[in-house]
């Protein structure tokens, strides 16, 4: 399996080489090519691409708003995430139920409900490949079943919203936001996931000294036994 990140920027103004585009994940596995979330930012450049299938986390503008237009391809996202793209001129529309794993071009997602957002109720994927196995969740503040999700992942991939401080509102019963990594990295250390990557990078680390940002997160890992780094637009990893 060979992961690229396409995009690593979270919804915010600042862009800069490293974090220009909207957080998205290439996940190649055989001969198919599955793009995850497609935010305002590939809005105009899906044929370029040419991804195999598209799976959406939620349907906030970083993650989906780039097929206002439609998509060259299918599209995989949970139901109530299709609720709000209704009026997307989206042909070729897949249902992707929690906690059922499906199989989309030879690799299995596992939709995992995340506290995140009220309006765009947000998954994570646990995906499986060959001997592969990730967890990805581009924005959180929580997994609901976390030990389910994380069990035997080789690879934690993550909110980077922000690093230490709590982006965490609430909203009657239920809370927005998203959590630091520091946290995402203890659930890695309790779950024994050895290695994270942080992606949809916020001001924090958009705006801040990268070196200065990748020290602290590769600091925050290893107190946790965790090979933790910070992912860049372009960066490719195999597995
Ligand atoms: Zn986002
Ligand atoms: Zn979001």
């Amino acid at each position: 399996m060979k992961l690229t990140f396409l995009g690593t920027r979270g919804e915010i103004e600042k862009r800069t080489r490293r974090h220009r585009m909207h957080t998205s994940l290439m996940v190649s596995y055989r001969n198919a090519d599955v793009m995850i979330d497609c935010g305002l930012d590939w809005l105009g450049k899906l044929r370029l691409l040419n991804p195999s299938a598209i799976v959406l986390t939620h349907a906030h503008p970083d993650h989906a708003w780039g097929l206002k237009h439609g998509a060259p391809c299918p599209v995989y996202a949970p139901q109530k995430t299709w609720q709000e793209l209704r009026h997307y001129p989206i042909e070729d529309r897949h249902v992707i139920e929690e906690r059922t794993p499906a199989k989309i071009c030879g690799i299995i997602f596992e939709a995992f409900p995340v506290e995140h957002s009220i309006l765009s109720p947000a998954v994570g994927y646990r995906l499986s490949g060959g001997r592969a196995r990730i967890f990805y969740v581009p924005d959180l503040i929580f997994i609901h079943e976390r030990s389910a999700a994380l069990k035997g992942v080789q690879i934690y991939i993550g909110d980077g919203a922000t690093l230490t401080r709590s982006f965490i509102r609430r909203r009657g019963k239920a809370l927005i936001g998203h959590s630091p990594v520091q946290t995402q990295l203890t659930w890695c250390e309790k779950a024994g996931v050895p290695r994270a990557i942080i992606t949809h990078c916020g001001s924090e680390i958009v705006t801040g000294d990268e070196r200065k940002t990748s020290v602290i997160i590769q600091t925050m890992g290893h107190d946790r036994g965790i090979d933790a780094q910070l992912a860049y637009d372009g960066m490719k990893l195999t597995l």
